[in-house]
């Protein structure tokens, strides 16, 4: 039995897709799919966006990128992580172009070179000359979602130091500079979180003409009715002061529901409900306010439960609530739709 079920809406992130190349204007759309596509499906997710009109696809690493070349063979694939001397004969061989932040530059592979404009982590603090192999320049932005004066102080730092090269392709945007920060588009925008309908401004979607492209569904394998007095879970951290119908679903931390989860918002028989007790690792309990029959389904993500509202009751940003989905099998179900 899969304990829960996962889908991914193919139209939603080409919709996502076209949305953002409406929004880059002149500048071309890259998808990132790193991370596995953030916990949605790297290859599905790099399909749709390719079908949406982006017209590259970025990782972090080449593993990930070599993974995705396997069933993707035309599309244009960005590393962005640094790359390990050994990786750059399996980099060339797979037509991989590579980001650079330090030490030698690579030769016969395309390089994009990093300029650490305010970031402080990957990148050259000065751009070398850029050699033969060099076909973009890139910088990435600390504060994008909420600090556009420190956003265009980087953009300012990197429009001066690449002006030279203004025949390179450059790049600098991630989603959040993308919708908010119409200068930095420049020649490419590197999206990631708003591909996947999720705000980088931690707010509703819909606000950004963006639709969450990611559904969790589990059922009610056990209701109970707790008397005044009993706890359920971990801890005793939810004791009951009246009688109280609770659901137990089969997911838990170990599924990508956090424990920093409790409380947060589920839907149960289409009605939202609250999430009690400790979450443990294969099972939450489910406030109700009346008896439901085991199998009733239980939405953990998607029909307007957010990974914006996971996070902010977990004290974290959406990006790493669905990156630490476990979508696998047999732990999960996955399936693609339309
Ligand atoms: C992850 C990443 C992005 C995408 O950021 P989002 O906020 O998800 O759009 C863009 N550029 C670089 C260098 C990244 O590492």
């Amino acid at each position: 039995m899969s304990r829960s079920h996962f889908t991914l809406d193919h139209g939603a992130i080409r919709r996502n897709a076209r949305r953002l190349a409406d929004v880059a204007g002149g500048a071309e759309l890259w998808a990132v799919v790193k991370a596995d596509g953030y916990g949605h499906g790297a290859a599905d997710v790099a399909r749709a966006a390719l079908d949406g009109g982006a017209s590259a696809l970025c990782v972090a690493t080449v593993s990930e990128a070599l993974e995705l070349r396997q069933v993707l063979r035309e599309p244009r694939l960005l590393v962005l992580g640094p790359v390990a001397e050994e990786e750059l004969g399996a980099a060339r061989e797979a037509r991989l172009e590579v980001a650079v932040g330090s030490g030698r530059v690579p030769e016969n592979v395309p390089v994009h070179l990093k300029l650490d404009t305010g970031m402080g982590r990957w990148g050259f603090y000065e751009l070398p000359s850029p050699t033969r192999d060099v076909v973009g320049l890139m910088s990435h932005f600390a504060s994008s979602e909420t600090d556009p004066e420190f956003t265009r102080l980087q953009l300012s730092r990197f429009l001066e130091a690449t002006a030279p090269y203004a025949h390179l392709t450059r790049h600098v945007a991630n989603s959040a500079a993308a919708l908010g920060t119409p200068d930095a588009r420049l020649d490419a925008v590197r999206c990631g979180i708003a591909l996947y309908g999720i705000s980088p401004f931690g707010d509703a979607p819909a606000a950004h003409g963006l639709e969450p492209a990611l559904r969790w569904t589990s059922e009610l394998a056990q209701v109970k009715l707790l008397q005044p007095g009993e706890s359920t879970g971990y801890g005793r951290r939810f004791v009951a002061e009246q009688p109280t119908w609770l659901g137990i679903v089969p997911v838990g931390y170990a599924d990508g529901f956090r424990r920093d989860m409790s409380e947060t918002g589920v839907l149960v028989a289409g009605e939202r409900r609250r999430v009690v007790g400790t979450v443990s690792m294969d099972a939450l309990a489910v406030e109700l306010d009346r008896e439901l029959t085991v199998g009733e389904e239980v939405v953990l993500l998607g029909d307007g439960v957010l990974a914006e509202d996971h996070a902010r009751i977990a004290g974290t940003i959406p990006y790493e609530i669905v990156c630490g989905l476990n979508t696998q099998a047999p732990r999960a179900h996955r399936e693609v739709v339309e």
